[in-house]
């Protein structure tokens, strides 16, 4: 394989700025998914191998199916320290802002990114980039955040220092972001890349169980109760949605995460080609978080922007409502009938 087909623009100017750099944290977005993760656990394990000791951070918890990933120990979480993490930041030279670039993705988080005079580098794949950088590594069209990184770590000349933990990481970021590459996943040049990460000994099956198969009851039987009671089909429409109220996941003893990837489903129904999921806030009132998956071209993002105040990939996005479950509901008819 010819490695100019892995290159990034810009990012052989990062060696000197790493170099330069005595203090460096690493941060991914609210929420954080397997790709939020494993791109700033891969990072950081690249930043290691050049002599440094990056912070990595992110602004509240992660899922039970990703606590096993090496190294997600020594994540400090801002909601449980936020001092810590503001410190650091603080104190840094260099912030690097992985698998987001839109500040309000971080949370409460913002604030401390937005008071360090750091210099900032985003290394990111969403489109339509709003925060302010130093230096932006924008891939869209790439599967996740993790590849971005391994293609600057190639180009960089790293690969070889990377760890069978940190291409565990990376691989781990891959995966979930194409679903067990299944969608956004059909360009050559990442199978190359999976099969470079292969070379450093990862346990892709073994990954694959970590991740999609470490479900606890609860979730396995929200699965089964959402399929069977709260699935709206609109087969005319070619969509679906489902709602989760709070009363809903109590009954199945939620756990962050485990409504993650239940939006997929839907898209398993012959003609189906949206599924929206509609999700209450286990805390405050009036508000919803918004899932929504499509197929081929048509763009989720467009609806999420303009119905659910979100945004994200063209089969991939998120968002949400401030308002009650009924009025979400309608919200949802509406955009459905659009279609
Ligand atoms: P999920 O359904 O997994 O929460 O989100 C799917 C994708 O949508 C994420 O990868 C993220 O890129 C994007 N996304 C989720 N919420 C938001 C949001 O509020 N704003 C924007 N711009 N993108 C979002
Ligand atoms: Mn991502």
């Amino acid at each position: 394989m010819d490695i100019d087909l892995l290159t990034i623009p810009k990012a052989d100017c990062l060696m000197g700025m790493i170099d330069d750099a005595e203090r460096i944290v690493v941060c991914a977005h609210r929420s954080p998914d397997g790709d939020a993760l494993g791109s700033s656990l891969g990072w950081a394990g690249y930043l290691r191998s050049q002599g440094k000791d990056p912070l990595v951070c992110v602004p509240d918890m992660f899922p039970d199916f990703l606590q096993w990933l090496p190294g997600a120990q020594s994540i400090v979480r801002y909601d449980k320290h936020p001092d810590i993490v503001t410190q650091a930041m603080a104190e840094a030279d260099l912030i690097f802002c992985l698998d987001f670039s839109q500040e309000d993705r971080l949370g409460d988080m913002a604030l401390a990114l937005s008071q360090s005079k750091a210099d900032r580098i985003v290394i990111d794949h969403h489109p339509s980039p709003t925060i302010p950088t130093k230096m932006l590594i924008s891939q869209p069209k790439l599967s996740s955040a993790s590849e971005v990184v391994f293609r600057v770590i190639w180009q960089l000349g790293g690969f070889g220092h990377l760890t069978r933990q940190d291409a565990v990481c990376l691989y781990c970021g891959m995966m979930t972001d194409t679903g067990g590459f299944t969608y956004n996943s059909a360009a050559s040049e990442l199978f190359f890349i999976i099969s470079q990460l292969l070379t450093k000994g990862i346990n892709k099956d073994k990954i694959y169980r970590n991740v999609y198969h470490n479900f606890s009851e609860g979730r396995l039987r929200l699965t089964g109760y959402v399929l069977y009671e709260k699935l709206q089909v609109f087969a005319q429409h070619h969509a679906a949605y489902f709602t989760l109220t709070r009363q809903d996941l109590r009954r199945f003893h939620y756990q962050k995460g485990d409504a993650e990837g239940l939006v997929n489903m839907p898209l398993q129904m012959k003609g189906i080609r949206l599924s929206i999921s509609l999700r209450e806030d286990t805390e405050h009132d009036q508000l919803i978080w918004v899932s929504l998956r499509s197929v081929d071209d048509l763009s989720c993002t467009k609806i999420a922007e303009k119905y659910f105040n979100g945004g994200g990939h063209l089969n991939a996005s998120g968002g949400r409502l401030n308002c009650t479950m009924a009025e979400a509901e309608l919200i949802a008819r509406k955009a459905i009938e659009e279609l």
